[in-house]
Order: structure tokens, then sequence, then C-alpha cells
């Protein structure tokens, strides 16, 4: 039988695939299913320029329509993969298609975890151009708007509406910004640009529930505080898709369990981007990463198993933020550190902060510091040995110690 790929998700990671399996000269059929009606999207400018309205709704398509054409890729926009038959070798979408495949990807990404208690409210997420749109739709000028969850996402779009003319309030349950994401130096130098801006932050207080009225919404915090506002924006995380692979049977651990080629435990499937689990050989220990790089480079690993070049997924994670003029470039991950260092000077809006785990540099988070995220990916990459002293004096540029 020909080997034919079905990819069951469209975005980032799901067109990847595609396309890295085209460049690696695969030449059977390949069906790309998409459950969106739009071609393949990037998400990040979602809450950046597309929300402020600088950015048109073509330029978000990673690829033009005749990409799939001329690639001959099969892609089914508005399909949903409903079922996997795991022995027949059958993926079923809900308007009644199968797609027979010999090697089948999970590329279904995560949708956003729902404010508990809300359902019907009309509250906003953002996580596709349907939301956006939906958003835009209801924006009126100089809106009150709470934002709950002050993740990136969360803080991005609160910057983007606060530039649009809009006064909103941030409310962030944990005790810090970006929590567990940042140290608390470059938590509290963000909120701090967030309110020189005019946006309200509150840290520590969760929401306890949301009402309608007449106009807009009530908001009840913890300890008896209420907003009332004209909408309400949640970001408070997303949930993997993981249900298709979970009712095929296959192991998942918060995230399609996949091992170091992306392939999950049965050797015909595997899963990238922000729906798998990965065993990352720089971490040891199974991730489950949500960016761009990270849907980019294991679609390109699972690209690769397939082709039969296995390699194993050994990139250094990396993620970027902007919010206002501050671009936050991370790379490495900083989970366990236990020292960091300043690199630069805040007050100068460029600087850097190095997590250290014992003497060991593993990550860096540059603000408007394009040199030290560059250099840092080297260092980080190679695993140069290199001190906080080193780190801390900006007068040698990281690259010096490369
Ligand atoms: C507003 C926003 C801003 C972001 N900003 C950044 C940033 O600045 N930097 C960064 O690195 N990352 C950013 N991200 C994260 C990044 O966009 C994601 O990590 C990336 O999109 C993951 O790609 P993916 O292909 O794995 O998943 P997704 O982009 O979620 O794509 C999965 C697709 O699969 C489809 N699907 C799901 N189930 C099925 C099914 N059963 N059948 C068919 N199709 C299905 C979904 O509809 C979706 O279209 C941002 C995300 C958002 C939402």
């Amino acid at each position: 039988m020909e080997n034919n790929i079905v990819i069951v998700g469209g975005g980032n990671a799901g067109m990847q695939v595609a396309d890295s399996l085209r460049k690696g000269g695969f030449d059977g059929p390949i069906d790309l299913l998409c459950a969106e009606p739009y071609l393949p999207y990037q998400r990040p400018p979602l809450s950046k320029k597309f929300l402020e309205g600088k950015l048109e709704e073509k330029r978000l398509f990673l690829r033009p329509a005749n990409f799939y054409e001329t690639k001959n890729i099969n892609l089914q926009l508005s399909t949903e993969a409903i079922a996997i038959d795991r022995q027949a070798k059958v993926v079923t979408t809900a308007d009644g298609g199968s797609f027979p495949y010999t090697k089948l990807v999970f590329a279904t990404g995560a949708r956003v975890r729902r404010l508990p208690g809300t359902e019907g409210l009309g509250l906003h997420y953002i996580r596709g151009i349907g939301d956006v749109a939906a958003l835009k739709e209801k924006l009126a000028p100089a809106m009150k708007i709470a934002l709950v969850g002050g993740g990136f996402i969360g803080l991005e779009t609160a910057a983007t509406l606060t530039t649009l003319g809009h006064t909103v309030t941030v409310i962030e349950a944990m005790d810090q910004i970006m929590p567990g994401l940042v140290a608390p130096a470059l938590a509290s130098y963000f909120k701090q640009l967030h309110e020189s801006h005019g946006t309200k932050v509150i840290e520590g207080v969760g929401v306890d529930a949301v009402a309608t009225t007449n106009s807009g919404y009530t908001v009840s915090l913890g300890g008896g505080r209420t907003l009332n506002v004209d909408l309400v924006i949640v970001g408070i995380g997303v949930i993997a898709n993981t249900e298709l692979a979970v009712d095929a049977g296959l192991a998942i651990e918060r995230g399609i369990r996949v091992n170091e080629f992306a392939q999950t435990d049965d050797p015909d499937i595997y899963a990238v981007g922000d729906c798998a689990t990965g065993m990352h050989m720089r971490f040891g220990a199974p991730t489950r990463l949500e960016s761009v790089q990270n849907a980019v480079d294991q679609a390109m690993v699972a690209a690769k198993s397939i082709l039969g070049e296995p390699t194993a997924y050994d990139t250094l994670p990396w993620f970027w933020s902007d919010q206002y003029d501050h671009k936050l470039q991370m790379v490495g991950l900083s989970r366990g550190y236990d020292d960091f260092v300043l690199r630069g000077d805040m007050a100068a809006k460029k600087f850097s902060i190095c997590y250290f785990k014992g003497e060991r540099l593993i990550a860096l988070d540059s603000v408007n510091s394009v040199a030290d995220h560059m250099a840092a990916k080297r260092l980080l990459a190679e695993d140069t040995d290199i001190t906080k002293a080193q780190c801390s004096d900006s007068g040698v540029p990281l690259k010096a110690h490369l």
C-alpha cells in the first residue's frame, strides 16, 4: 500500500509537518485536516498587531492557498476528525469523511481554559481568529475592560487594548504576573510598565464570580471587591486537545505522550506542538511546551522520523512576548532555577535576567537585548561554562564568552 500521511490539525505544527515531509522528498498523499475554516495561520499576532488592527487577516496565514495546491497537500478546511480506528488505520471526520493512513500525526493544539461558572455570559477568550473577530465587534471607544489572567497572552492583550484607548484592569490570582514563568524582579518590572501606561494590575486576588448587568458585567474579586466593566476577557491558560488520542487508547501525560522522535506508544502515530508532551533530550523529563518554536521544531522531528531519518528532539526552547515597546525574549527553561543575576540596566529598558541552577546557566530572559538573546542561544546550546559574575558584567558582550 502507498504511504499515506494524515495530519489532524492545521496550526503551526500541522502545516510544518506537511511542509517538512515535502521538503524531505515524500511524494505520497498528505491529508491535512483542519477543524477551523481558515488556512493554517500563526497565532502570536492575534493578541498584538491583529487585535490592534495593524495586520490584515491574510497576513496571518502561514502560506498562501496555492502553496497547498502546488505541494499537492490535500488541505481540508472546516473538517474535524472525530475518531481514529487504529486497527483499520482510518480517521473519521464529522462530515462523514474517512481518511486511511499509514502514518498519523496529531497536531491538534490546545483550547482555552474557561472560567468556571460563566458559561453563556459572553466572556471573551483569545485563541483563534474567530475569537479576536468577535472581540473586535464588541469593542466601542474607551471601554472599561477586566482581563482575567496575567500570563503572556493576557498582558499582551492588555497592552494592545490600553494602546487602543481602553481602561484595562488585569486580575492575576497568583502573587505576581507571568507566574512560574519569569523571576519576580522581571514580573515587577513589567507590572510597572503596564501601570505606567494606565493599566491597573491586581495580583494575588482571584475572581469569585462574574455577573451580567444592564450594560456590562460585575466582576467579584476575592476579599469582597467588585469591578464594574463593559467587557471581560479571560486568559487563564489552555488545555491540550487530547480527547481523540485518549479514545484511541494512547498514553497521555497532560498532553499526548511522545518520545524524543515525536512518536506515541503506537509507532505509526506521532504528536507534535501544543498537544504533545515530549521527551526532550535537554531536560530528560517529559515536557509540554506552548510555543511556535516547539510547534515548528517538533514537527520537523516527526517529519524526519516518518521519512526514516530519526533525529532526536534536542532544540533549545525559545519564546518571545511583545508588550508595548518591550520585546521580551526567553531562551532555555528557567523552571527549577535557584538564583538569578541581572545583566544591564532596567532603567534603560535594556537588560537580561540570567537564571542559574547551582553554578550552571539554564535560561536567559532578555528585554530589548537581542544581542544577549542571540549569544545566550549559543551559550546554552553549547553548554558553555559561564559564571554569574561574567553574566552580570554587561561591559563584556555575552558572545565574548563563547
Ligand atoms: C494569542 C496568542 C499569542 C501567542 N503568542 C506567542 C508568542 O508570542 N510566541 C510564541 O512562541 N508562541 C505564542 N503563542 C503560542 C503559539 O501560537 C502556539 O504554541 C502554537 O500555535 C501551537 O501550534 P499548534 O499547531 O501545536 O497548535 P494550534 O495552533 O492550536 O493548532 C491546532 C489546530 O488543530 C485544530 N484541531 C484541533 N482538533 C482537531 C480535530 N479533531 N480535527 C481537525 N482539526 C483539529 C485546531 O482547530 C487548530 O486549528 C501564542 C498563542 C496565542 C493564542
